[in-house]
């Protein structure tokens, strides 16, 4: 079998979390890593294939656990507003004319946008995520695919039949790039009885839920009144947490709650950006690492961050929760590069298969320049993965052993086509 040999590189294999190979080699076989190491590794075969990684760094592909990828086309429409009146008079009234094609080719845009930022895997909510899916196979990216569930939609009974029927259709197929999972959107958009149906229905599928939580102050004042609980422990005391779960946000949180997510491994997406933007707060990340819980990173939809870039997501993170906390030490850079990928890798369920080099696991590499004025001198690569990087310097992106991106080039998406596609999309929508 032809394989890839990515040589002379600065190998950051994040396992174990503090390594660092100056020289190394990592070797793809088919779609799997088969060597992680020092020059010059195993010898040469016919028909391997060289990417010489000299002033690089080669590490994991980084891991959005939660965006709602199509939403690109929104990017810029509705700045500066707070979460509630942002999606009632702006968001969802645009998404209602939403079609299928609208979503397919807001997905590609992001997905390119994405890649090239270095971004191997995203989690995504959506509607229409067929079409979702449809990016994803065209581009070659990894993506966790759910169709939103909107309890208040006179349409949801016919929502969530679909959304079983997709999830069962995926499963059969078993695409090794596609990962289905069910997406109530949140405790306060979905009644009870419709969460524990979906949780139920996950849980017999063998698939994720993936649901918004604990976002806002006003949604735990008005969990607390109609509950008597938190989102967290409503959610608790349902059972929904038997099921695996990833749960974007958590920004409001008791000291009970994080125990709750910590003991139920439930899979917490941290999302700064957009957290700040929509002033919905800061989530205790530090406390919630504290107790040993899974804590991802993610973008959030473009519309409230207003990109989907992961390296920059590193950076606002680390920053804030030192600003927020007045604490410097709060969430060191290897902290926040772990967060990005293996701890993402582990709120989905998949950190057995990407989120770090290692031999058999899933081939998801990236490589990232160090050549750039903005990178030099090079004291420590992890320091400035984090805190100088930029989406730009991201030069070469394997996904499934599969080259997508060399040398800044796309290899599987045309890029023009898409801008042009998703800006005749985005113009009918705010129409
Ligand atoms: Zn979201």
């Amino acid at each position: 079998m032809a394989r890839l040999r990515l040589e002379h590189g600065t190998v950051l294999p994040l396992d174990p979390a503090d390594a660092v190979i100056h020289r190394g080699i990592v070797i793809v076989e088919g779609n799997r890593i088969a060597y992680v190491g020092p020059m010059p590794g195993p010898a040469v075969e016919p028909g391997d294939q060289i990417i010489d990684t000299s002033g690089c760094v080669v590490m994991p592909g980084l891991v959005n656990a939660h965006t709602h990828v199509s939403m690109t086309l929104l990017r810029g429409y509705a700045d500066d507003m707070a979460l509630q009146e942002w999606l009632e008079r702006k968001i969802w009234p645009a998404e209602m004319k939403l079609t299928p094609e609208d979503v397919y080719w807001g997905a590609l845009l992001g997905i390119a946008e994405m890649i090239r930022g270095g971004v191997t895997t995203f989690n995504d909510m959506y509607h229409y995520p067929r079409a979702v899916a449809d990016a994803v196979q065209k581009s070659g990216i990894r993506g966790c695919i759910s169709g939103v569930m909107l309890g208040m939609l006179p349409t949801a009974e016919d929502l969530l039949r679909d959304a079983i029927e997709l999830v069962s259709q995926m499963k059969v197929k078993a695409h090794p790039r596609l990962i289905p999972m069910l997406a109530p959107h949140a405790p306060y958009t979905c009644p009870d009885s419709l969460l524990k149906r979906m949780a139920q229905a996950a849980g017999e599928l063998g698939v994720r839920l993936h649901i918004h939580l604990a976002e806002t102050r006003h949604e735990v004042e008005d969990s607390l009144k109609e509950h008597g609980a938190t989102p967290v422990r409503h959610l608790e005391r349902l059972g929904i947490f038997e099921t695996p779960t990833v749960a974007p946000h958590c920004v409001h949180l008791t000291d009970e709650d994080i125990e709750i997510l910590a003991h139920r491994r439930v899979g917490v997406v941290h999302c700064p950006t957009s957290n700040m933007k929509l002033a919905s707060g800061f989530a205790p990340v530090a406390r919630l690492l504290e107790a040993r819980a899974v804590v991802g990173l993610g973008t959030d939809g473009a519309a409230s961050n207003n990109n989907l870039d992961m390296i920059e997501e590193m950076m606002v993170g680390a920053v804030v929760a030192k600003g927020h906390s007045g604490d410097p030490t709060a969430i060191n850079a290897p902290q926040m590069l772990a967060m990005a990928t293996r701890g993402s890798a582990e709120a989905l369920g998949l950190g057995d298969q990407i989120g770090a080099l290692k031999p058999g696991m899933r081939a998801d590499i990236i490589v990232v320049s160090l050549h750039g004025l903005h990178m030099q001198p090079v004291h420590g690569v992890v320091s400035h993965i984090v805190y100088a990087a930029r989406a730009d310097d991201v030069r070469d992106v394997i996904i499934d052993g599969e080259p997508v991106m060399r040398d800044r080039t796309l290899l599987t998406l045309d890029e023009a086509e898409i801008v042009e596609r998703a800006n005749e999309c985005a113009s009918r929508l705010v129409r």
